[in-house]
């Protein structure tokens, strides 16, 4: 690859940022050296404990068995709400950015208290105990925020549904969980268009006999069907309801949520995380990755349907006091300066989003950021994706004028939080690499015969001991768990990614181990070949498959979107084939490029290079689990135009 620049830790971080790069060292060590001293201090500092843990960890990858804070009790919204009442009831918690830019909303934590109470006696009321599951099927609105805190309340598991899924998605997951009680709304609302909520609920609910009561909070007070029986509106509800609500003490180990993944590489998993270890990494990465201060304007872009949703926009920030907030819209509504406006609207000091967004901003051109002041920011974020350098460049250029850095997290909905990550003040930055791991997290490459690579190599992404907010089980299907990611490489978590680690000790995803290609017996990482695709001007996305091949094994298929107004030709085939060339090596060659109007995707904005597998070698009945893909055209379109061998 071309020289890799390196862009130090910023001057005023390295001074004012709660961990340096020494702090890092040190830190780090010990808390690995010796986790369970470590971690019962961070548990000390960042929570609030109504009786305290007789041991730290018992963990056993070998058995896919992992525990925290065993004998610790607590509760998650009192340690996100009530806890902060005295010194912060006034404070903004939550700031609601709705999707049409003249709405806006501010919610003190005082407010938030009543909110979460209310929700919570109404859903105690309906039956609700402990250890009960209840469905969230919501727009980006703070009721989604109460929902999930009231669900906390009361020791209620919640699982959230994204909103962009359909009938059929949110059926499999009520069913999967077996949950009693839905809450939803009349309708969503994103980029100006109206989502049906209830009519899905509606349909999915036909197929859901054991769900007695379905709350819907009214936000377009659109047409609507209602069943009495079953159907109550959540504002009325919670206006009669007591605001004051006594919490459950829960277990450290007692379930929080179950969330499912999202289905990039198959049927999706119901990730179950618990109380006390989840809620302490939640806390303790949001702290210390947005080098969060006092009075800081934290903005992650995900939705509360997504892993990053629940630890980046309600647990984490709420959990240290901050001011969280929560999006209704889209990046690119009314147009693409909209994430830059509402960063100077409310004052934001870090934005956290992933790659999807970046390249489809950066895709839209510089004036829409230009015209903003973004002055406010301090610090970036991405998730979801390897960000390719060309798109890292752009975030940091453009969009942070050279002065935040990019807080690049490596992490998964089974690791609860960030795991890999840079920390402001402690490490120099590498774009495309998710660079060091976070405190107590011992990741480790693996060769094909499973031994762990020392020094630079390239090799399958495994940890070696627990850390705290690793999932406890796959909902329902625990031996599902124990297939997935403990027996693989007996004794490791095993991540499902490849990565590779340079000579300063960095980390680089290189892609999903499914996904790596071998090519003559040279093994590459699908991101490298993409990040040199999109590193001509004309491209704005690249997605690259192996597919069987004659001669070299696997061959190398590239699907190229590109830029606005480019018209695709033999002469840019040549240039791209050049540009893998130059920046990788002969090797690196696509055999074929076939041009894509746009890739498939998971709802939460990622590249499903399983499909594109299976259009590539030609496997167009067997293409899997298609449930979470956020527009099956682009599908048909691809599979029509895919390229003769
Ligand atoms: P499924 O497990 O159902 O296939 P998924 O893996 O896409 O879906 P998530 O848990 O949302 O579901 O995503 C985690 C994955 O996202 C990681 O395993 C990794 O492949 C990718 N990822 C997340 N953050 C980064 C990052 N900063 N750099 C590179 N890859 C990342
Ligand atoms: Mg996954």
């Amino acid at each position: 690859m071309t020289e890799q620049h390196v862009y130090p830790v910023p001057e005023a971080l390295k001074q004012k940022a709660a961990i340096d790069a020494d702090t890092y060292q040190s830190l780090y060590r010990q808390s690995v050296e010796q986790p369970d001293a470590f971690w019962a201090a961070q548990a000390e500092t960042f929570l609030d404990w109504q009786e305290k843990w007789h041991t730290v960890c018992k963990s056993d990858l070998r058995k896919g068995e992992v525990a925290w804070f065993l004998g610790g009790k607590l509760n998650v919204s009192v340690n996100c709400i009530d806890r902060h009442l005295e010194a912060r009831g006034d404070q903004t918690a939550i700031i609601w950015e709705g999707d049409d830019p003249s709405e806006d909303q501010l919610i003190t934590y005082r407010e938030l208290h009543e909110e979460v109470c209310r929700l919570a006696n109404v859903l105690r009321e309906r039956g609700v105990k402990k250890g009960d599951r209840v469905c969230l099927y919501m727009p980006m609105i703070p009721e989604a925020c109460y929902a999930m805190l009231a669900c906390a309340r009361i020791g209620a598991v919640h699982s959230v549904v994204f909103g962009g899924f359909s009938p059929d998605a949110l059926k499999d997951r009520i069913q999967n969980a077996d949950c009693q009680v839905v809450i939803t709304a009349d309708e969503g609302v994103r980029g100006g268009r109206k989502i049906p909520l209830k009519t899905n609920t509606d349909k999915a609910l036909a197929e859901c006999p054991d769900v007695h009561t379905c709350l819907v909070v009214k936000r377009t007070a659109g047409d609507i069907q209602w069943e009495d029986s079953r159907d109550v509106w959540y504002r009325d509800a919670v206006e009669a309801a007591s605001p004051e609500c006594e919490p459950e003490w829960m277990d450290s180990e007692d379930p929080l949520f179950i969330l499912y993944t999202s289905g990039s590489t198959g049927k999706p998993k119901g990730v179950l995380h618990t109380t006390g270890g989840y809620l302490l990494q939640a806390a303790m990465t949001h702290k210390y990755v947005f080098d969060q201060q006092e009075g800081d304007v934290y903005w992650c872009t995900a939705d509360v349907g997504w892993v990053t949703g629940h630890s980046y926009i309600v647990y984490g920030p709420l959990a240290n006091g901050a001011t969280t907030l929560v999006f209704e819209g889209v990046p690119t509504y009314p147009d693409a300066a909209r994430c830059w406006e509402v960063v100077d609207k409310h004052g934001v000091n870090s934005f956290y989003t992933a790659p999807t967004a970046v390249r489809a901003l950066m895709g839209a051109g510089d004036d829409f950021v230009k015209r903003t002041s973004r002055k406010s920011l301090r610090i970036l974020g991405s998730v979801g994706e390897p960000i390719n350098p060309e798109a890292w460049e752009w975030y940091y250029k453009v969009v942070g004028d050279e002065r935040c850095p990019i807080m690049d997290t490596w992490w998964q909905t089974e690791t609860g939080a960030h795991m890999m990550t840079p920390l402001p003040g402690a490490t120099d930055l590498k774009p495309g690499s998710c660079t060091k791991p976070f405190f107590g997290v011992q990741p480790v490459l693996l060769d094909s015969e499973g031994n762990e690579i020392e020094g630079a190599g390239e090799g399958s992404l495994a940890i070696k001991a627990s850390w705290p907010s690793q999932l406890r089980t796959v909902y329902g299907d625990h031996q599902r768990c124990i297939d997935t990611y403990y027996s693989t490489y007996p004794g490791y978590y095993f991540t499902g990614d490849g990565a590779r680690r340079d000579e300063d000790g960095y980390f680089w995803i290189t892609g999903r181990v499914d996904d790596v290609l071998n090519v003559s017996g040279h093994r590459m990482g699908t991101a490298e070949v993409e990040s040199a695709l999109v590193l001509h001007e004309q491209v704005a996305e690249a997605a690259v498959v192996g597919y069987p091949h004659d001669i070299k094994g696997q061959g190398i298929y590239a699907y190229v979107t590109p830029m606005t107004g480019v018209e695709p030709s033999d002469e840019l085939k040549k240039e791209l084939i050049s540009l893998c060339v130059k920046e990788i090596g002969a090797i690196a060659k696509p055999d074929i490029i076939q041009w894509a109007p746009g890739l498939p995707k998971t709802r939460s904005g990622k590249i499903m290079r399983r499909i594109l597998r299976k259009i590539a070698a030609n496997e167009l009945d067997s293409l899997g689990d298609t449930s979470t893909l956020a527009d099956p055209a682009v599908v048909d379109d691809l599979i029509d135009n895919r390229a003769n061998r």
